[in-house]
């Protein structure tokens, strides 16, 4: 499992060097802050959502640590050409996984997302990672428009 667990850290840290989606997104329709206080991540997301539902873009900027970075990343990289509705099931199906917490009716195939399963051995790192999904719920009108995980 050890080899498992490098290549998982690898992801992190190769995301959190070169985050994917990095940067203001100057035609974007929806957006949203996220606060982390714990920890201190801070982070700003922006979207274009279209007519029918559909994320074209989405991006992310901001500075926090390694855990939030990459799991901002990966988030932007798996919520483009998803649906609103899609998006809020990666949502759920993640929180799941870094929680610990099983969905009722089962959880969606999350592939990449599960390089940050990890967090869930560390209870005030699961903010780090939730963060930048408790922001997107928000720039799609589900949560308030700054969140804090406080
Ligand atoms: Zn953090």
């Amino acid at each position: 499992m050890s080899g498992l667990r490098d290549l998982y850290q690898e992801v992190i840290f190769d995301h959190n060097r070169n985050p994917r989606n990095f940067g203001r997104l100057e035609n974007a329709n929806r957006s949203a802050e996220g606060n982390n206080p714990l920890c201190g991540d801070q982070l700003k997301l922006y979207m274009l959502v279209d007519a029918d539902g559909v994320i074209r873009e989405v991006m992310f900027e901001g500075h926090g640590c390694a855990i939030s970075t990459a799991s901002a990343s990966i988030m932007t990289e798996t919520l483009k050409g998803k649906t609103e509705e899609q998006a809020h099931e990666y949502f759920r199906s993640f929180h799941a996984m870094v929680t610990g917490d099983p969905l009722d009716d089962g959880a969606a195939d999350i592939g990449k997302l599960e390089v940050l399963g990890g967090v869930r051995e560390y209870p005030t790192r699961v903010k780090c990672a939730t963060l930048a999904w408790h922001t997107a719920e928000a720039a799609l009108g589900r949560e308030r428009d700054t969140v804090t995980t406080e």
